[in-house]
């Protein structure tokens, strides 16, 4: 579908207009629109014969830190080599036109922040953060050894990416925040996400149980998509710049 193609319904813009509430959440979708490959299907080469869990688990961590490390340092520098997209730029946009926005995202490549968005919860972590595991510290800086993983210059642990892996509970405060956000919200946007991932995927529900207007956007149908009160199938780069040139432009 092209943009210009989009219908968006008059109610919908109207909304948008005198909103003061608005929260986005976004998925893989966002990133993959970037060039950015999923956790999955960056799994190439040597990395093909692992199962995702094997190279995102505290378990996998505790066997072979360098293993997951050096797996880590190759999806930093698949990050490194992406931008953010047209459909980033114009959440950036709505920020500064909605009084009290925020962005969820379930996204670890930081792009958002990249764009220049200012309020994002992020649900997954960011995986150019590094912090020990074992007292929590955040770095900004270490060493890259080839043998062994940069230790803690606190408390000599082991340092890890800042990411949520599999078996981990979200960063709570976090969770706390995107919670409250879709509680309270006026209109809640679902962007580039398939809507299964636990409990992301749960906020959406939340909004539109307190009476938020749901809009979504994403290539396919997904589990929020009878529940939502707009639907738009397609890109979400093309559709959200296309949806602020209308409302604000
Ligand atoms: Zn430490």
């Amino acid at each position: 579908m092209h943009a210009d193609s989009v219908n968006f319904p008059p109610e919908l813009i109207t909304l948008l207009r005198g909103t003061s509430k608005l929260v986005a959440l976004t998925g893989a979708g966002v990133s993959q629109e970037s060039g950015l490959r999923t956790f999955r299907d960056a799994q190439t080469g040597l990395w093909a014969q692992y199962k995702p869990e094997e190279l995102a688990s505290p378990e996998a961590f505790a066997r072979d830190p360098k293993l997951i490390w050096d797996w880590y340092a190759w999806r930093r520098e698949a990050v490194k080599a992406v931008r953010p997209n047209a459909g980033h730029y114009a959440l950036v946009e709505i920020e500064k036109k909605i009084p009290e926005f925020s962005l969820i995202t379930q996204n670890v490549d930081g792009l958002h922040r990249m764009a220049g968005n200012q309020q994002v919860i992020e649900l997954h972590g960011n995986i150019q953060r590094v912090r020990c595991a074992d007292c929590y510290t955040f770095t900004e800086t270490w060493e890259d050894d080839i043998e062994s993983v940069p230790r803690c210059r606190k408390c000599n642990g082991l340092l890890r990416p800042d990411v949520v892996w599999f078996g981990e509970s979200l960063p709570r405060d976090q969770l706390e925040a995107a919670v409250e956000a879709a509680r309270t919200c006026d209109i809640f946007f679902s962007i580039g996400t398939s809507g299964v991932v636990q409990p992301a995927a749960s906020l959406a529900f939340a909004a539109h149980n307190r009476g938020a207007a749901v809009v979504e956007i994403n290539a396919e149908p997904t589990p929020l998509t009878p529940k939502a009160d707009y639907v738009f199938h397609g890109k979400s780069g093309e559709i959200l710049p296309e949806l602020v040139k209308m409302v604000w432009g």
